[in-house]
């Protein structure tokens, strides 16, 4: 009998068709998550990966990501849509509003980038743009739905670590033209040659792995292992190879004796460029001292030092007040902070 109820119970969920959603059927992350599927499509590696990402930048605090996948808003315009479910969970801090928002409707073929109001400078815009028309569109049009994920928060990550809320320049010319200059050569992305698919993470991997000819002798170089790549490193990129914050590729070339390194800084990592000896090795540790409630903000200690040279600093930073969640139908919780946005951001369909 149990069996047979069972068996009913799946049947039905089976039958139902694709389901409409609104902004209040989606669940919200619970604390440390920052990813919703509704529809079963990505990998829990994929949604592994997103919720480190958010944690990464949560507690770095340089801002929240979440990503947040259905199938369809059933007609009613995904922008707003999106933009209405930013709101209403609170993605970023009150006050900062430093929240980034990845919206997919999969059914509907739309992705939205939605943009905190303290994160959508023109400067912002433009990394957003970039993140969805050449690297979130291009993955879907190639029917890699877990591969637009990754770069899509990949991206996310990207514009908050260099918003000019977080960098103090009121704008980067530096980081723009970095990104501009990152366009890809048109045979590379023009799906419509046909031929080529190869996904960014895959070019990545292929652009560091390819042959390097020594310009001296040309002679082919070769890519020492590991552990003998130390020899020719100096400290500060020994330390950062041992702390994972920077991998560095050594090509040896045994005719003229030459090694060439080449520098692969990590975007997941807690460690940040020291201002002193330059190396990516500055590591924070916290302490509160007063704790966030619901009437006022909190202060902690922030504890920097570099885990290379003596360098060592401490101040004390401000943290957001706490907010209650808006959804009165759950006691859930989540990591959100009471972020608003206005909508700015950048939309693509596929
Ligand atoms: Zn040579
Ligand atoms: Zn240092």
């Amino acid at each position: 009998m149990r069996a047979l109820l069972c068996c009913t119970v799946l049947l039905c969920a089976l039958s139902l068709p694709a389901q409409a959603e609104t902004v209040d059927s989606i669940p919200r992350p619970r604390p440390g998550s920052w990813s919703v599927d509704t529809t079963g499509t990505l990998s829990t590696s994929t949604l592994t990966k997103v919720d480190q990402w958010g944690s990464v930048m949560n507690d770095r605090g340089l801002g929240q990501l979440a990503v947040v996948v259905v199938n369809t808003t059933e007609g009613r315009n995904p922008r707003t849509f999106a933009t209405e479910l930013f709101n209403q969970w609170g993605l970023g801090h009150a006050g900062r509003d430093d929240g980034a928002l990845l919206f997919i409707a999969l059914q509907d073929r739309k992705a939205e980038i939605v943009l905190g109001d303290g994160v959508d400078t023109a400067a912002d815009e433009m990394v957003s743009d970039s993140v969805m028309s050449r690297e979130i569109v291009p993955a879907f049009k190639r029917g890699d739905p877990e591969g637009a994920v990754r770069v899509g928060v990949e991206g996310l990550a990207r514009l908050l670590e260099n918003a000019p809320l977080n960098t103090g320049r009121p704008s980067s010319p530096g980081f723009i033209a970095s990104v501009r200059s990152t366009k890809l050569a048109p045979w590379f992305l023009g799906g419509g040659a046909g031929g080529l698919v190869i996904g960014i993470a895959g070019l990545r991997r292929w652009l560091r792995r390819r042959p390097r000819i020594c310009g001296t002798c040309g002679d082919p170089r070769q890519l020492l292992t590991e552990h003998a790549d130390d020899a020719h490193l100096d400290a500060g990129q020994r330390r950062e190879e041992k702390l994972g914050s920077v991998d560095y590729d050594v090509w040896w070339c045994e005719s003229c004796s030459d090694a060439r390194v080449e520098r692969y800084g990590a975007w997941l990592t807690s460690y940040s460029t020291c201002p002193s000896c330059d190396y990516k090795t500055r590591s924070e540790s916290s302490t509160t001292l007063v704790s966030a409630t619901y009437d006022h903000g909190g202060t902690v200690r922030v504890t920097v030092n570099c885990k290379h040279c003596s360098y060592r600093d401490s101040f004390t930073r401000s943290t957001p007040k706490l907010t209650r969640s808006s959804s009165s139908s759950s006691s859930s919780s989540s990591s959100f902070g009471g972020g608003r946005s206005s909508g700015g951001g950048s939309s693509g369909s596929w």
